[in-house]
C-alpha cells in the first residue's frame, strides 16, 4: 500500500512540466519525495534539507562558518560547503561531481551524495537504482549503542587472548531482535576452523595459506561491512575453532537469521590440465549438484565432517530428501537470487573471472532454515587469487561488495513481502 501512495505522489509531482522527477526516499513504511534540480552543466542536485528529513536525519548549519552545513543520518556525518565540490566525512574527503549550491536560499548537493556516498557511510542507506528509490533500514540500535572492546581486538592479529566475544556480540543482536527491533540479521559462517584447516596452497610455491584463516578474516570484514550498513550479524565462529557443520545451521536458526552466508576458498582439481592456473569466484546455493565440478566442490566442503568427533543423528538423514524438501521451499528461489547478487558484487572487485552461480548439496546449508549461500571467494591453489584473498585491504573491499549485495537482496525481499 505505501508503494501505491508513493506512486501516486510521484506521478503528481512529475506531471509538472520542466522539472525532473524527485527522488523517492523510503524510511520504513514512510515515503518522502526529495526535490531535484538540473544544473546548467546537466548534473542533478538534491535539496539537502529535504534529503536529511526524508532519511530521518537532520541538516545542521555550522555556526560562524557561512555556507557550511552538516548532513547527519544515524551514525553518518558529512560536511559540505557551498561553492565547493567536496564532501567531508569522519574519515575522508570525497570529491563530488559538481559544486554544492544554494538555490532560492536552499542547499542542494549532487545526487551522488544519495546514490553513492551515503550508502557507504554506515547509515543503513541503500540506493535501489532499478526503482530510483533511496531506502534506509532501521539501524541496529543495540549493536551500535554499545561498541564492545571486542570489536577492536577482532581487527588485530590472530595472536589475541581468547575471549568470549562471539557470544556477547551475537546475543546482543538476538536480544535486540527479540525486543522487536526491526533489524535484519545475517549469519556469517567462516568455513572450517581448528583441526579442519580446509584447503591449502598455492600450487607452485609462494606464501603458504590455509583456508580457515582466510575465511575467518573475510567473515570478520563482512561483519564490519554489514554492521556499518545497519545490519545485525551473528558469527558461527570468531576464533580458530572447529564447529560441526550441523551446528552452524543450528546457530543460524537460533539467531533467527534472515539469511546465511558461508565463506570458503576453492581448490583446483589436481587432475585438471593446469590446476595452478584455475582461479576466480563462484557462489552456490543449496540444491542437488548439477555438474561434475559442483560435485567436486560439494565433496570437498562436506569433507569437514571427518574432523567432527561427536555423532550427530541428523548426519544420517538422507541429504537428498532434505534437498527435495527444500526445493519446494521458497528459500531455494531466495537463495538463488542472493547468490546471483553476491556473484555480481564480487565481479566488481575480484581480479579473477566469475565462475557463476552454481548449485550443490552442502551440508552446512542443509540445516539452516533460511535462504543460504556458500561463497567460494577464490582459488587458494592459484598464486594470484591466494595473494588477493590474504590482503586485508582487498578482503575489506570484497566484504563491502558482499555486504552491498546482501543489503540489496534484503531490500528486494522486504519490498516483496510488503515492507
Ligand atoms: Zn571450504
Amino acid at each position: 500500500m505505501p508503494g501505491l501512495v508513493g506512486l501516486v505522489l510521484q506521478v503528481a509531482v512529475t506531471a509538472q512540466p520542466g522539472s525532473p522527477p524527485p527522488l523517492t526516499v523510503r524510511l520504513g513504511e514512510r515515503l518522502r519525495l526529495v526535490p531535484v534540480i538540473v544544473e546548467a552543466h546537466g548534473g542533478v542536485s538534491l535539496r539537502a534539507d529535504a534529503l536529511a528529513e526524508a532519511l530521518g536525519g537532520r541538516l545542521v548549519t555550522t555556526p560562524g562558518r557561512a555556507g557550511r552545513f552538516r548532513l547527519e543520518v544515524g551514525p553518518a556525518v558529512v560536511e559540505f560547503e557551498t561553492g565547493r565540490a567536496l564532501a567531508v566525512t569522519e574519515t575522508d574527503t570525497v570529491p563530488l561531481p559538481a559544486d554544492v549550491v544554494r538555490r532560492r536560499g536552499m542547499p542542494y548537493v549532487p545526487v551522488t551524495v544519495a546514490t553513492d556516498l551515503l550508502p557507504r557511510l554506515g547509515a543503513g542507506v541503500l540506493y535501489d537504482a532499478e526503482r530510483s528509490e533511496l531506502r534506509r533500514f532501521a539501524p541496529v540500535i543495540a549493536s551500535r549503542a554499545a561498541p564492545s572492546p571486542v570489536r577492536r581486538t577482532d581487527s588485530g592479529s590472530a595472536a589475541l587472548p581468547p575471549a568470549p566475544p562471539a557470544r556477547t556480540d551475537n546475543s546482543r543482536v538476538v536480544e535486540s531482535r527479540l525486543a522487536g527491533a526491526r533489524t535484519h540479521v545475517v549469519v556469517v559462517d567462516a568455513g572450517h576452523g581448528g583441526p579442519d584447516r580446509g584447503m591449502s596452497g598455492p600450487l607452485g610455491g609462494g606464501p603458504k595459506i590455509f583456508e580457515k584463516h582466510i575465511t575467518l578474516a573475510v567473515s570478520k570484514a563482512l561483519r564490519v561491512a554489514l554492521e556499518a550498513r545497519g545490519i545485525g550479524v551473528v558469527m558461527t565462529r570468531t576464533t580458530d575453532t572447529l564447529i560441526a557443520l550441523s551446528d552452524r545451521g543450528k546457530i543460524a536458526n537460533q539467531a533467527k537469521g534472515d539469511l546465511f552466508v558461508s565463506i570458503h576458498v576453492n581448490a583446483a582439481n589436481p587432475r585438471w590440465a593446469n590446476p595452478g592456473g584455475a582461479r576466480g569466484f563462484e557462489t552456490y546455493f543449496l540444491a542437488e549438484a548439477k555438474t561434475e565440478d559442483a560435485r567436486r566442490v560439494e565433496a570437498m566442503e562436506n569433507e569437514s565432517i571427518r574432523f567432527e568427533t561427536t555423532v550427530d543423528a541428523s548426519r544420517d538423514d538422507p541429504l537428498g530428501f532434505i534437498i527435495r524438501d527444500m526445493a519446494q521451499n521458497e528459500h531455494l528461489r531466495e537463495s538463488s537470487r542472493l547468490a546471483e547478487l553476491i556473484q555480481g558484487g564480487m565481479r566488481q572487485v575480484h581480479p579473477g573471472p566469475s565462475r557463476g552461480v552454481k548449485q550443490a548439496g552442502f551440508r552446512v546449508l542443509v540445516t539452516a532454515f533460511m535462504p543460504a549461500v556458500l561463497v567460494e571467494i577464490g582459488f587458494g591453489t592459484n598464486r594470484g587469487d591466494a595473494a588477493y584473498m590474504t590482503d586485508p585491504t582487498r578482503q575489506a573491499q570484497l566484504a563491502a561488495r558482499l555486504a552491498d549485495a546482501i543489503v540489496r537482496y534484503l531490500a528486494e525481499y522486504e519490498r516483496k513481502v510488503g515492507g
